[in-house]
């Protein structure tokens, strides 16, 4: 099954200042795959920044995070 932006439930989606930035970082946090933890996107608008990791010990032995073209992430299952 695939895991990412389009999949996973969105549990927080908000704009956020850090350090009186004036671009905001759109925080997005979407259910892990075990349901107990997230992931956690930021999307750095203005820049095109991408980042997204996993705060979740059980899904962060499972699976790293691969992000690609925009703002895009997916899971991939680490062998
Ligand atoms: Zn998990």
């Amino acid at each position: 099954m695939e895991y990412n932006d389009r999949t996973a439930k969105v549990i927080l989606d908000e704009d956020r200042y850090p350090d009186g930035a004036n671009c905001p970082t759109r925080h997005i946090e979407y259910l892990c795959p075990c349901g107990k933890g997230k992931i956690i996107n930021e999307r750095v608008m203005g820049f095109g920044e991408n980042y997204a990791w996993i705060e979740c010990k059980k899904c962060a032995k499972k699976y790293e995070v691969v992000t690609g073209c925009g703002y895009f992430w997916e899971l991939e299952e680490i062998d």
